[in-house]
């Protein structure tokens, strides 16, 4: 039955090659930057209804439409 030994040989290899997948995948985790969190807090200042807050992680003041601390920071915007 060559058949039947050609389908042991393709599962040993599909077995082999997940391994070796799942070895390199585990290498390319650290890639990722550990990114701090934004921690966003009133400053006092408003500006009608728009209330100023800013960032203590990055340093940096946005005065959101919403009156809520922001969800993203602005430290990668340009200006
Ligand atoms: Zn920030």
């Amino acid at each position: 039955m060559a058949i039947t030994i050609t389908a042991v040989i393709l599962v040993l290899y599909a077995i082999w090659a997940l391994r070796r997948r799942g070895a390199g995948q585990a290498g390319g985790i650290s890639r990722t930057p550990a990114k701090k969190a934004c921690k966003w807090v009133e400053t006092g200042h408003s500006k009608g209804r728009f209330v100023e807050f800013r960032c203590q992680t990055c340093g940096v003041s946005a005065m959101p439409h919403t009156g809520k601390a922001p969800v993203d920071c602005k430290s990668n915007l340009s200006g």
